[in-house]
């Protein structure tokens, strides 16, 4: 089972992630963006871990609501909102169960990806966060791995897509050849998601 804990040190080994890997999501979004995917990333995680901190949320809904508000409130920029709404989203649908196993994370993030394409009026193979998210909330359902192995294989997948959604379809066919930023930074959030759950021995 997963508690707050669990939730607590899902959301630091993603800000460490998203802080070692800053620069590269920068580089990423210098060539079909404005290049502050990183910076945007870093500042929203180390924000909303910092407040878990200090507030420590009891139950894995509150946590990942607590940090989505934080992300939205420190985030410019188009992945605030929606990474935002990703965890506030996911976190209601988990409810105020003091302990959630895999499967019903599995169904909550399938709810709180869903918000983020209405959101975003987006859909898979538009070369966005979603290309990720969606085969990771999916593959959830079998286990922690093959959900990291989905987002992985999603962002990877991005680089031959042309961008219709956000600040890369404005370059139309110059988007093709370039890994999206936030598919990449979605399969950071994933990787440390299954990371974490390595390391609690939570089973696959
Ligand atoms: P901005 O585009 O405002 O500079 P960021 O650089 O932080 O914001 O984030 C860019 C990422 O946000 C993109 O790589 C893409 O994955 C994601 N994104 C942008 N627009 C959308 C959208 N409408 N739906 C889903 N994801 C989107
Ligand atoms: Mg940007």
């Amino acid at each position: 089972m997963l508690d707050a804990g669990f939730f607590h040190r899902w959301m630091t080994a993603a800000a460490t992630a998203v802080d070692r890997e800053a620069d590269h999501l920068t580089e990423l979004d210098s060539a079909i963006g404005d290049a502050d995917h990183g910076t945007n990333m870093r500042r929203g995680f180390t924000a909303a871990t910092a407040v878990l901190d200090e507030e420590a949320p009891q139950t894995p809904g509150a946590v990942l609501m607590r940090a989505g508000r934080q992300l939205v409130s420190t985030v410019g920029g188009a992945s605030g909102p929606l990474y935002g709404t990703l965890l506030r989203r996911t976190g209601k649908a988990l409810g105020d169960e003091p302990e959630v196993t895999r499967e019903q994370l599995a169904e909550a993030l399938g709810v709180g990806v869903a918000a983020v394409a209405q959101l975003g009026g987006a859909q898979a193979g538009d070369k966005t966060m979603l290309d990720a998210l969606l085969p990771a909330a999916d593959a959830l359902k079998t286990s922690f791995e093959e959900a990291r192995k989905a987002a992985e294989a999603g962002a990877l997948a991005t680089v031959p897509l042309q961008a219709r959604k956000g600040r890369a379809s404005y370059l139309g066919e110059r988007s093709i050849g370039h890994q999206d930023p936030g598919a990449t930074s979605s399969a950071l959030l994933i990787a440390a998601l299954a990371e974490t759950a390595k390391v609690d021995g939570a089973g696959a």
